[in-house]
């Protein structure tokens, strides 16, 4: 249960108006051969990809929300270079990264999907048998929808009003599509670090540890100094549910030893250099040094998530995106579960 009301979050993140546009991704070339595919505001949330160069064929990093969403970016690939995708990279295991997967095997049926082992464990776990789809489509969507029925009932700011609309639109036709798709899993796993040896462009792929997820991958691009990383740190707000913000702390120390100067990151825009990574640990210092003293003090969970969210949010909203004090609750709470004993 815990992990299915992010969905529902998403979901009710407002879309600006006009970014229903076809097109779900800006291309920016970030280093020779090397492109982000910056997702778009759109529901349901797509997630950035890379498009990476090799020798003879093209290495894609995440697939994208859904098929639908993957084959406009497989557009955007046909129009860079005609070489095949030989590569496609899951970087975890959450939906807005694989549920495209589908749409590479399509197109090219020789594809190798790759992931880290527990990456796809978590993917058979929470996917075989479309479970994870079955729950989005037959519960959280029409829970959703019922909710955004009361509000276009009740709402009479024109701007909202239509904001509403379009998000019932977006969702009306991904539920659609949600219920057929395939559910497509990787079919090259690894362990720690393997290597693709393009001599136009090494690539390095890893599982520095558990982060954002059990098993979070980065590619790495030694050549260019460029590195992939999925949501271990992205241009938006840190959304803590798998994995405790220690271990995720430890990873980002192992991430700061990598010699890159351009992040591409799962959401949001290209970061350069380390200031994205060094903040995102900061946040997460402060989380747990003051999660602890609130437990310590005897807080009960609500009681410390109300206190501490509030001292985090004065701290640092001026260094997130706007949406940052809506996030900061829900980290509060798993992370007092985490030092409470009440999760491992
Ligand atoms: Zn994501």
């Amino acid at each position: 249960m815990r992990r299915f009301p992010w969905l529902l979050f998403f979901a009710l993140c407002p879309v600006p108006r006009g970014a229903e546009a076809q097109e779900l991704f800006d291309i920016k070339p970030v280093a020779e051969g090397v492109y982000a595919a910056i997702a778009r505001p759109h529901r349901p949330e797509n997630a950035n990809s890379a498009i990476v160069l090799l020798d003879d064929g093209v290495m894609v990093v995440d697939a994208a929300s859904a098929p639908s969403s993957a084959k406009d970016l497989i557009e955007h690939i046909r129009k860079i270079t005609p070489l095949p995708v030989k590569y496609l990279v899951n970087t975890h295991f959450h939906w807005d990264h694989y549920w495209g997967n589908a749409a590479f095997l399509a197109a090219f049926p020789g594809v190798q999907i790759i992931a880290s082992g527990n990456a796809r464990l978590e993917m058979q776990r929470m996917g075989l048998g479309s479970l994870w789809v079955t729950r989005l489509t037959k519960v959280e969507l029409p829970e959703a929808f019922e909710q955004w029925k009361g509000q276009l009932a009740k709402e009479t700011d024109p701007k909202r009003l239509q904001s509403v609309r379009d998000r019932m639109e977006q969702w009306g036709k991904a539920n659609e599509e949600l219920k057929t798709m395939p559910l497509v899993l990787p079919t090259l796993t690894f362990e720690g670090r393997m290597v693709l040896h393009s001599a136009s462009q090494p690539v390095e792929i890893l599982a520095l540890g558990r982060g954002h997820t059990s098993g979070d991958v980065e590619v790495y691009l030694p050549k260019c100094k460029v590195i992939i990383v999925g949501d271990l740190i992205a241009g938006d707000t840190p959304f803590i549910a798998d994995v405790s913000p220690y271990e995720w702390m430890h990873t980002l120390d192992a991430f700061e030893q990598l010699n890159f100067e351009t992040v591409i990151p799962g959401h949001g825009d290209v970061m350069r250099g380390k200031d994205g990574l060094r903040l995102w640990r900061d946040y997460f210092r402060e989380l747990t040094a003051q999660t602890e003293t609130a437990y310590a003090d005897g807080l009960a969970i609500e009681e410390a998530v109300k206190q501490v969210s509030a001292r985090l949010i004065e701290k640092f909203k001026d260094r997130f995106p706007p949406e940052f004090p809506q996030a900061v609750p829900g980290n509060v709470r798993a992370t007092y579960r985490f030092v409470s004993g009440e999760q491992e």
